[in-house]
């Protein structure tokens, strides 16, 4: 089925990890939790929906969903009875997954499988667990219901509690290469010359490139940069300030998680571009104009670091956004 959305050729890259995991699912030997790591949309959620298909399916060949039984499109739908998936929740503070959250998945974990011979439940987002929700589930994967399959997704797997690390198999997920970035683009209907720019600057994850063509990512990067810029000449007003925040006060949380790497990645632009390769090739004359000490840049960095900490747990985000240049600010004098 060409068409399934579930197939390992809609995935871009990865062909090794691919290989492996048809590999496990096709000897039975998947292992019973593992931890998919990478960059945020480099292909972890696809490949383990699609590792969920394939451990489901009716007929899987060589590690590949068939895409035409019953089983495959209720997992493409998301209504397998047997197929679970747990994402952070989101409110107007913070954003995480929560110990009732879990309860609720390992009610269901513990059930025989209703329509396949086993289970399989995706952690989107794990090192988003709180610490009652992660300790709630190492017992779960201390002593795993049999036949439940468990796949956790992270960008960092040093995130997660080292106890859970030691009980499941790490896949890591590697960057893209930029020709297999702006393939996939071009090939997705993007012209040839926005397909080169955005590939260069997405860091080697197609989910970024996607997610900077079409959720606004090169606006907020131009907001980063105009604001470093006014910080760099001293001409950062508090009306500036107040009007960032009321711009971040309609954005989504990750939305301004955005913004804040965009800034990291500009200063580390700033002071890195002799030495390494720059994340924003195509700003480079814009950026070497900003004039900032090397010790200003990393206290700035340091800064970025600190709030981007704050943004995952309680914080108001336009008050956080105002803080977080008006430091900024003080930092650039
Ligand atoms: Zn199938």
């Amino acid at each position: 089925m060409e068409n399934f959305k579930l197939s390992w050729e809609k995935l871009i890259g990865h062909a090794a990890t691919v290989k492996y995991l048809r590999k496990c699912i096709a000897e039975e030997k998947f292992p019973h939790a593992v931890i998919f790591s990478g960059a945020e949309g480099i292909g972890k959620r696809l490949s383990a929906e699609i590792c969920a298909a394939a451990l489901l399916c009716d007929n899987p060949v060589d590690g590949k969903p068939c895409g035409t039984c019953e089983n495959c499109h209720l997992v493409a739908a998301h209504t397998h009875p047997d197929f679970y998936v747990v994402e952070p929740e989101e409110t107007k503070t913070v954003r995480n997954i929560k110990i009732g959250q879990i309860r609720a998945m390992q009610a269901e974990a513990i059930l025989r499988p209703i329509n396949s011979s086993r289970r399989v439940v995706i952690i989107d987002g794990a090192e988003l667990m709180n610490t009652a929700a992660a300790n709630s589930l190492l017992k779960t994967i201390e002593e795993p219901p049999s036949q439940t399959i468990f796949i956790l997704l992270t960008p960092n797997r040093s995130t997660l509690l080292m106890t859970i690390r030691s009980r499941c198999l790490s896949i890591n997920f590697e960057k893209l290469e930029t020709d297999e970035i702006r393939a996939a683009l071009i090939s997705q209907g993007t012209d040839a010359e926005e397909a080169d720019r955005l590939a260069i600057i997405s860091s080697g994850s197609l989910g970024r490139a996607l997610k900077l063509k079409d959720s606004g990512g090169l606006q907020m990067r131009e907001e980063a940069l105009s604001a470093l810029e006014k910080i760099s000449q001293s001409r950062l007003t508090n009306e500036d300030i107040f009007k960032t925040g009321e711009t971040v006060k309609e954005w989504s949380r990750d939305n301004f998680a955005d913004f804040m790497v965009y800034m990291q990645k500009i200063l580390r632009d700033i002071s890195f571009a002799e030495i390494s390769a720059p994340y924003n090739p195509d700003l480079s004359s814009r950026i070497s104009n900003i004039k900032l000490s090397e010790r200003k840049i990393f206290a700035m960095i340091e800064l970025g670091a600190q709030f981007y900490r704050r943004l995952q747990s309680n914080a108001n985000l336009r008050l956080l956004a105002e803080a977080y240049l008006f430091r900024l600010r003080e930092l650039s004098k």
